[in-house]
């Protein structure tokens, strides 16, 4: 086999992308064009992949690995460069001392579009020296059922700010045009209904309407499609008996039709093969092939067998030969795009300057700081700057490795990584004993074991070879630790108090069917609550937990979902009142697993408002978030009360600074529709802005809204504006207390 000639048309680059295309796939055989529609794993067989099937696309590669990988296709006969893609989804997740950020959901709480760009800015700097194009990430889940494992991936559950968060993380991404060498593909995922599972369980039929999709789950993809993210994402689930792998209505009709979407679908991890084994909806892997193909598929994640079963599927007649051809050009133009066959981004010598550089460590903990969020004060915080005994207690004190949350060096997801370097984290005790005022005594102990893990009797692998993970054995509360930490908190001034959950109770298939704090933790708090020292509670915990009645009793509570690299840093600084709080809910935290699902834009309509047993509100709900400061919101104006639907709708309020201490505050805006010819939600965000207050001042604070946002959807699953009575809703949080209401009308 000779290999091409340096001067065919496709290799040259002064030639447009569309014509290198044609030229390229006219050159292919069938077996290249099927290969270069597969993304294998490159912990697999490298030398399968590359030589024998062709592959356009690897995943999950070690660093050694992508320079392996590229040796091949460089004994390929048209030397067409691989996509490396990887989950680099807070950070570059795998790659030993990469600065990894707070969580999807942790960044969220910052509600702040601009930083969230450009922590994936810097994360693409990264990512892009080590040889890797192509991220998955965004996560445009709605997370509604907090029982999920995936929870922390999400930004949380209003699909507005959802759409504001990922667009800005797409734009960070692929930065100023593929061209650019610190650009990477970003990836909008999954869509779409992935989150909305049963019971809560990881990848399970979604029971979900398309006017429901339409109204919630769609709108941040059309988003982030119409604003080019260039790749997208199936979810696993099917929907209506259909999985989403091979939904025409979703992929033809809505994604590619109405909004003109050109870029490339990825699949899911072997939804192609989860059709055949795991949905029993195809009866062989030669009718998958042609059903995915078919259905506009143009890269199958880690589904091998798609190799064989498109060539039989031709071979038999279920496909014509140039079934493959549109698929194949959408990911060849995403490698010409990216100047692969100039160059094809290999891991640049003196990446470790770039790779967690001191920049992006500053950025980091600016990240973690505005992840944070103050949920209840006494006024016990921020501490004194005075000496003081302080106890540091809680098995996540000083839990390097979780704090960085899934998809991080210590999650397990990778073979070649098992931890992120220690000396590059602060953990709460780090960073207390760092910033603890001089002469201050600081005592640290664990007070809990939270749990064990034992083999999963259903067996050591699921049907498709990969492993079933271990399950879950929740420690029970030990006394001779729970009185070592009584008798630590009984001698100090104040108790920092650090709980939450842990690797093996987040991610996927990891779903969890209660939400509260489990092992001896709740013993703990009750334990060292009951001491009379003021205790502030940190919950340093991947998705909303439950705590225990007896932290109605403490001094302070925290979140500060897995807040990254600078976390312990971050909070410290918050503790001791050198940073002011400004974090603000992307999720609300239910009270009791039983009131799930308990997001604030729930349809109107039902017999009351609580359970017999129980409030259906929220511990905290969806914007809430404190500040050392006292905020009032005052003098709600409308600059008119009429308008229509081509008209701005321009609002304006007075946010004071009543306390002595500076405020960013989140001035959020929903809208009422007062009467819907179909059921609708009771409120939804749609804008918001951030401002800094000092204290004693007041800013008049101003946000427009184009008319045209105050949509629903109808029953025939239209989009429309609904003339006639509504309300702006203008204040701190969600909830109806927090919010001043001034009427307007659509007109007609
Ligand atoms: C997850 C995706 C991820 C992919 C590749 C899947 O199991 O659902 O979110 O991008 O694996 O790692």
């Amino acid at each position: 086999m000779s290999l091409v000639s340096d001067t065919l048309p496709y290799l040259d680059s002064s030639l447009t992308t569309a014509e290198r295309v044609t030229d390229l796939l006219a050159r292919m055989t069938l077996e290249e064009k099927i290969g270069q529609m597969l993304q294998l794993d490159a912990r697999g067989d490298l030398d399968d992949a590359v030589l024998r099937r062709h592959v356009g696309s690897i995943l999950h590669t070690s660093p050694e690995r992508i320079v392996q990988a590229n040796e091949l296709t460089a004994r390929t006969r048209l030397r067409i460069p691989l996509l490396v893609a990887e989950d680099c989804i807070h950070g570059h997740s795998f790659w030993p001392g990469a600065t990894i950020f707070p969580t999807q959901l942790g960044l969220a709480a910052s509600w702040d579009a601009e930083l969230l760009e450009r922590v994936a800015r810097v994360t693409a700097v990264e990512v892009a020296a080590t040889g890797i194009h192509w991220t998955f990430s965004p996560v445009l889940c709605i997370a509604r059922d907090l029982r999920w494992g995936r929870v922390n991936e999400t930004f949380g559950e209003d699909p507005f700010l959802i759409g504001e968060l990922a667009a800005a993380m797409v734009r960070g991404y692929q930065g100023s045009g593929l061209a650019d060498e610190t650009a990477i593909l970003a990836t909008a995922k999954h869509f779409a209904g992935y989150s909305e599972t049963q019971g809560g369980r990881d990848a399970s039929e979604a029971d979900i309407s398309r006017r429901k999709l339409r109204s919630w789950f769609l709108p941040p993809f059309e988003k982030v499609a119409r604003e080019g993210c260039r790749t997208f994402m199936l979810g696993y689930q099917s929907m209506d008996g259909v999985p989403i792998t091979v939904n025409e209505w979703l992929l033809t009709d809505v994604l590619k039709g109405e909004w003109g979407y050109t870029g490339t679908l990825v699949t899911d991890w072997d939804n192609v093969g989860r059709m055949v084994w795991e949905q029993h909806v195809q009866p062989d892997d030669t009718h998958a092939a042609a059903a995915a193909v078919r259905a506009g598929n143009d890269m199958i994640m880690t589904t091998p067998r798609f190799f064989e079963g498109a060539l039989e599927a031709v071979r038999s007649g279920m496909l014509p030969p140039d079934a493959f051809d549109d698929a194949v050009a959408r990911n060849l133009t995403l490698k010409f795009d990216l100047g692969l066959f100039e160059n094809p981004r290999l891991p640049q010598p003196g990446l470790e300057k770039i790779v967690g550089a001191p920049a992006h460590a500053t950025l980091n903990l600016e990240a973690a700081r505005r992840s944070i969020v103050l949920l209840e004060n006494d006024g016990t915080l921020p501490l004194p700057p005075r000496a003081a005994s302080i106890a540091v207690v809680g098995p996540l004190a000083d839990d390097a490795q979780f704090q960085l949350g899934d998809w991080a060096g210590g999650s397990g997801q990778v073979d070649w990584l098992d931890a992120q370097p220690r000396e590059l984290i602060t953990t709460v005790l780090d960073g207390i004993r760092d910033l603890a005022p001089a002469g201050s005594t600081i005592t640290h102990v664990r007070g809990a074991d939270i749990l064990t893990m034992q083999p999963d009797p259903a067996g050591a692998t699921f049907p498709d070879g990969q492993p079933r993970p271990p399950i879950v054995h929740p420690c029970l509360p030990d006394e001779a630790m729970i009185a070592e930490a009584v008798q630590a908190a009984t001698a100090a001034d104040v108790v920092v108090a650090v709980v939450g959950d842990h690797i093996e109770l987040v991610g996927e298939g990891r779903s969890t069917a209660t939400l509260e704090l489990i092992g001896g933790q709740n013993a703990l708090l009750d334990a060292l609550i009951a001491t009379g020292t003021p205790v502030v509670v940190v919950l340093l915990a991947s998705k909303p937990l439950v705590l225990p009645t007896s932290v109605h009793a403490a001094a302070g509570v925290l979140w500060i979902a897995n807040p990254g690299m600078q976390g312990g840093r971050a909070l410290a600084e918050i503790l001791f009142g050198e940073v002011e709080p400004a974090g603000r809910l992307p999720i609300s935290f239910a009270r009791h697993a039983g009131q799930l699902p308990v997001y604030y834009n729930r349809v109107r309509g039902q017999h009351g408002d609580r359970y017999a047993d129980l409030t259906q509100s929220p511990t905290w709900a969806f914007g809430q978030g404190r500040s050392y400061t006292t905020v009032e919101y005052t003098d709600l104006v409308l600059a008119r009360t009429e308008v229509a639907v081509t008209d701005a709708l321009v609002a304006e309020v007075t946010v004071r600074n009543t306390g002595t201490r500076p405020v960013r505050e989140t001035v959020q805006l929903y809208v009422r529709d007062e009467i819907t010819s179909v059921s609708w939600a009771e409120k939804e965000l749609k804008a918001y802005r951030q401002v800094d207050v000092a204290p004693g001042a007041s800013a008049r604070v101003r946000i427009e809204l184009p008319v045209a946002e105050c949509t629903i959807v109808d029953a025939a699953g239209r989009r429309v504006v609904e003339p006639g009575a509504f309300h702006a809703l203008v204040g701190a949080s969600s909830r109806d207390e927090d919010l001043l209401a001034a009427e307007f009308t659509v007109t007609g």
